[in-house]
Parts: structure tokens; C-alpha cells; sequence
């Protein structure tokens, strides 16, 4: 059994530390130096740090804890000391109490619960692990954070994001696709168009084209990607016809409607046959689905329902690090406190709920089969 007050100990201890993006050392090294105090096998990745239980081999499956340290910056909007934990009214005041560091201390307490059972023996014979990962550089989503790291681990199963959910299943996260569109002409005065090709023009039938096509497929569709134009370029001089033109488009998918597809559909309708459409790498982001009849889901549910929590999935919409999980593994995000806190000044957690959260991840740790 875990006491509620060391939960709220750690997560005042937390909100103590400044750990803004890119600024997480300090709240690293103490999160690794309370895990290994503890006994456990600690492992650092830049400011990531993450503890197993279980197998310690290279191939063991894995069921990933995950959630973050990083905190988004302080406003002028407080009223009170972002980084010292205030309790009122059952809730914890102060910077990340709610977002995420409330996951983290009940992930850490669950973790240090499950530790002290016959767990770790357990998985070790089945060359199964846990592994909890306090990452950072999730507000930005960062190469030094999680998506940096998650490569590390060779048999990911199953995945279990903390963030702020009021302890709701979310079960689907958007994906990103950044694209970029080209369509090239030729240079003319413009008293004089039929010299030149205008590449302005060329943009404005593509755009057209393409979005009749969109409103066409997803006109009924609740569930469709999203699509808008994002940056328009084209021209410089009054009197010229423009050689080229630049729309970029940004397009938030789902499972159905990848990136992928939508770039590949893209360049079947193009008008152009020298329009270029290209995806920007390092901004595209796979959207993740795990379905209700994931042997994931259906463990959480039962166990939320054993705690007293009415199992509810929905498709969440903010970010988080699940988009990062691979995509054969199961994944959601679940936690404790309420998306409407975070980034807020003042913002708060309902303490009660970091102590079931607690209760409901050792339960998902101890209940789900790998
Ligand atoms: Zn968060």
C-alpha cells in the first residue's frame, strides 16, 4: 500500500524544481537519484530518465510508463509562486502540478509499489519488463525528449502516456503532416502574359482543385483530417508575372487518413504535371489508434472500474508523447488532472485523483499481460 501523503510529498518536491523544456536537469537527477535510493535500475538519456523492473535484456517485452517533467514557461498571469506548492481544498497549486508532473508522481509510486512485490521476479523469468520513463521536452516536442529515446527499446507492447485525462482513456491522437506546394511558371511583364506562365494562377487552380477534392471526400465526415493553408507565396513586383508560387498546407491526421495518404492522393489530382508536393520531414507526425478491443484497453477498463473510476475512451486531442509510440504497440494516455489546467496560470491538480491514478497504474502494471 502506498500512502497518499509521500504521493503528494514528491509531487510538491517537483514543483519545486524549475524544469521548463530544455531545462531539466536538476528535476532529472533527483527524479534518478529517488529511483535508484529505492533500488532500482536507473538509466539516464540526455535529461530523460527511466527506471525497469523485470527482465534487463535488450529484447525483453516491454509495457512503457511514460510521462513528462518538462513544464511550458511561467506568465505574468500568476497570481502566486509557480514553484511553490500550495495545497487548498484538496488541490495542489503551482507550475506542472497538473501537467504532468501529478502522472509522475503516481507513475514513480506505482512503480515503487509494484517493486516491492514479486513482480520483478516475475517478469524476469518471461524476460518481460516495465520500464517508467520521466521525459523531457515534451511541451516541444522534442528530439532530446521521448521520440529521441523510444528507440532504445526493442519490444515495446504496450504504452501508457501520462497527461492530464481526469483518468479517461484516450485512446487516439492526431497526426501532422506539413506540406508544401510548388507550382512553377514563367516570368512576363504582365502587359504582355501571354509571354510568360503565371505561376500565381497555376497555385490558385491546384488549391482549388485540391479542395474540392477534400470537401467532396470528407463532407459527412466528423472524423476527417484536417486541411488549411497555412503560408501563401508568390511575386514581388506589381507588373510581373510571378515564375513561382508557395502554399504551404497543414494537415492534422488520424489513423484513416495519414499523411502519407494524403500526400500520395495529393499528387494523383494534381492539375500540373510540374506542381511539386512534398511533405516536410521533420515536422510529420503518425497519428496513433488503439482500438476498444486492444487486450490494452480492456485490462484498463476493468482496472478503472476496480478503482472506482467509470471507464470512458475518447480520442484525445491535445499533444503528448503517444504519436511517438511505435506503431505495433498499444498505446494511450491516461493520468490524473483536468487538460483545461495545464499551461494555465495557477494551475492546480485534484489531489485525490493523483492518489487513485496511483492506485489504477500499479493496477495496470500487476493486471496487464504482456
Ligand atoms: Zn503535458
Amino acid at each position: 500500500m502506498v500512502n497518499g501523503l509521500e504521493i503528494q510529498n514528491l509531487l510538491g518536491q517537483m514543483v519545486e524544481i524549475p524544469s521548463e523544456s530544455t531545462h531539466e536537469e536538476r528535476i532529472s537527477e533527483f527524479l534518478g537519484d529517488s529511483l535508484s535510493s529505492k533500488s532500482l535500475r536507473v538509466g539516464h538519456h540526455r535529461f530523460n530518465t527511466y527506471a525497469t523492473i523485470g527482465s534487463n535484456q535488450l529484447d525483453a517485452a516491454t509495457l512503457l510508463f511514460v510521462s513528462h517533467i518538462d513544464t511550458v514557461a511561467t506568465t505574468p498571469s500568476w497570481t502566486i509562486d509557480p514553484y511553490k506548492p500550495t495545497i487548498k481544498d484538496g488541490r495542489m497549486y503551482g507550475l506542472g502540478s497538473n501537467d504532468a508532473k501529478a502522472s509522475i508522481a503516481a507513475m514513480v509510486h506505482a512503480l515503487l509499489d509494484v517493486n516491492n512485490s514479486d513482480l520483478p521476479e516475475q517478469l524476469a523469468r518471461k524476460n518481460q519488463a516495465i520500464t517508467f520513463i520521466a521525459a523531457a521536452e515534451e511541451e516541444i516536442a522534442g528530439w532530446n525528449g521521448f521520440r529521441g529515446m523510444v528507440d532504445q527499446f526493442q519490444n515495446i507492447k504496450a504504452a501508457v502516456i501520462g497527461e492530464p485525462t481526469s483518468l479517461r482513456i484516450g485512446n487516439s491522437q492526431r497526426g501532422r503532416e506539413v506540406i508544401d506546394f510548388t507550382t512553377h511558371g514563367r516570368s512576363s511583364h504582365s502587359s504582355r502574359p501571354y509571354e510568360g506562365v503565371n505561376a500565381a494562377t497555376k497555385l490558385v487552380e491546384e488549391l482549388g482543385n485540391i479542395f474540392s477534392w477534400y470537401q467532396e471526400l470528407f463532407a459527412d465526415n466528423t472524423d476527417a483530417p484536417t486541411l488549411e493553408v497555412t503560408i501563401l507565396k508568390s511575386g514581388e513586383k506589381t507588373n510581373q508575372l510571378p515564375y513561382e508560387a508557395l502554399a504551404t498546407l497543414d494537415s492534422r491526421t488520424t489513423a484513416q487518413f495519414s499523411g502519407a495518404l494524403i500526400l500520395a492522393t495529393m499528387d494523383q489530382q494534381k492539375l500540373y504535371p510540374d506542381t511539386n508536393i512534398v511533405g516536410r520531414e521533420q515536422n510529420s507526425v503518425v497519428a496513433k489508434f488503439t482500438p476498444e478491443s486492444s487486450p490494452l484497453i480492456i485490462a484498463v477498463k476493468r482496472i478503472l472500474e476496480e478503482s472506482g473510476v467509470n471507464p470512458v475512451t475518447y480520442a484525445y486531442t491535445a499533444a503528448s508523447d503517444l504519436v511517438f509510440v511505435p506503431s505495433d504497440a498499444q498505446g494511450i494516455v491516461l493520468g490524473p488532472g483536468d487538460s483545461n489546467q495545464s499551461h494555465q496560470a495557477n494551475e492546480s491538480v485534484n489531489l485525490n485523483q493523483v492518489i487513485t491514478a496511483q492506485k489504477v497504474y500499479s493496477g495496470i502494471m500487476r493486471g496487464f499481460k504482456l
